[in-house]
């Protein structure tokens, strides 16, 4: 049987093994858990969102939400939303679609059904081709031969390890914001009227509510993502004095005396890319002269969860109406 290596497992990756029949698959994952931008923090028994938040219901993607559902991975929620709090725009009731018990039950689910090994903690630096036969390389491992390699990590980072197969020349490069979120605790309610919400001011760009979520944690619990634009100026400023400075903003809005009894925040390098592959140049993927390198993610379809299912799937029915061929 034909040998395939999946570097990342995101959730392109795990879509695209979910989408393929049965082979003799082996994701590389360079951190210790699956899920990528999908995460969880918790920290005593507090639990953030702090990357991806929630999936609309809306979307129009069919069998995304289905299939979580079906593993027992999420669960709906009504929240109370503002979609411009600035400009006081009125507060509704929505449906969203969040992890069953954190947003990572999405990933922890997904992957555990898929049941093939993962080297976990395994950062493949370099890709190397040797008689028709390609090789992953760490810092000091190698794995293969593999006869197909599939890279599920954002774009620039793919790039890097695929340059020297593909001619990058004539394909778009594909820019991603980056954004820096923000997990907080604080010891009385704030008093807000929304549980989540867009555009807190010129910096916040989103916030959301933890407790709805988890519901077990006494303390209210936020994540707050800063804007692009605010994250790019301040990119490489300390951490507690961002944690300090949101803390304030956010006591100030609410006009609130709680106390912070719990802070942390974290930089996505890559968090949204601003437009797609798809959009760009509509293609729904990258790919090696030879057929057997790939380069996916979410940023071949667009910015969210469901357009990662969704690029998996596609390259999947592209790959196994391929191999019928070869
Ligand atoms: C702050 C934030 C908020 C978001 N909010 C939402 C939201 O509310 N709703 C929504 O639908 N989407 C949201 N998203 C977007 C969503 O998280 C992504 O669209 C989706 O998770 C991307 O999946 P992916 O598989 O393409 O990439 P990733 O999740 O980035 O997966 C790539 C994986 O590859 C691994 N990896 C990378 N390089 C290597 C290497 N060299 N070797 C081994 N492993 C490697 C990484 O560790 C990671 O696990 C948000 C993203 C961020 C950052």
């Amino acid at each position: 049987m034909k040998k395939i290596a999946v570097i990342g497992t995101g959730l392109s990756a795990l879509s695209l093994v979910h989408h393929l029949p049965s082979l003799d698959i082996t994701f590389f994952e360079k951190s210790w858990r699956p899920g990528g931008r999908i995460s969880t923090r918790r920290h005593q028994d507090y639990a953030f969102d702090h990357g991806a938040h929630y999936i609309k219901e809306d979307h129009g993607i069919i069998g995304f939400n289905e299939y979580l559902e079906k593993i027992g991975a999420t669960k709906i929620l009504n929240g109370a939303f503002c979609s411009n709090i600035q400009n006081q725009s009125p507060i509704e009731e929505k449906r969203i679609i969040v992890g069953q018990k954190g947003i990572e039950s999405i990933p922890l689910e997904f992957h555990k059904k898929l049941r093939y090994p993962t080297e976990f903690s395994t950062h493949i630096k370099k890709i190397e081709s040797r008689n028709h036969e390609y090789f992953l390389l760490t810092d000091d491992k190698e794995f293969g031969p593999y006869d197909f390699i599939f890279t599920c990590i954002p774009f620039e980072q793919s790039k890097n390890l695929l340059e020297d197969f593909i001619d990058y020349e004539n394909i778009p490069t594909l820019n991603f914001d980056s954004i820096w979120t923000i997990m907080l605790s604080f010891d009385k309610r704030l008093g807000s009227p929304f549980q989540f919400g867009y555009h807190l001011n010129k910096e916040i760009s989103f916030l959301m509510n933890q407790n709805f979520k988890h519901e077990f944690f006494n303390e209210e619990c936020w994540v707050i993502n800063m804007r692009a634009e605010w994250t790019k100026e301040y990119y490489n400023i300390e951490n507690y004095v961002l944690e300090d400075y949101v803390i304030d903003k956010i006591k100030k809005f609410f006009g609130s005396s709680s106390k912070a009894i719990y802070k942390k925040s974290h930089r996505w390098r890559y968090s949204y890319c601003k437009k797609s592959l798809l959009e760009l140049s509509n293609k729904n993927f990258i790919e090696s002269i030879d057929h057997r390198l790939y380069a996916l993610g979410d940023w071949c379809q667009g910015p969210s969860m469901q357009d990662a299912w969704l690029a998996g799937k596609k390259l999947a029915k592209y790959f196994s109406e391929l191999r019928l061929q070869i």
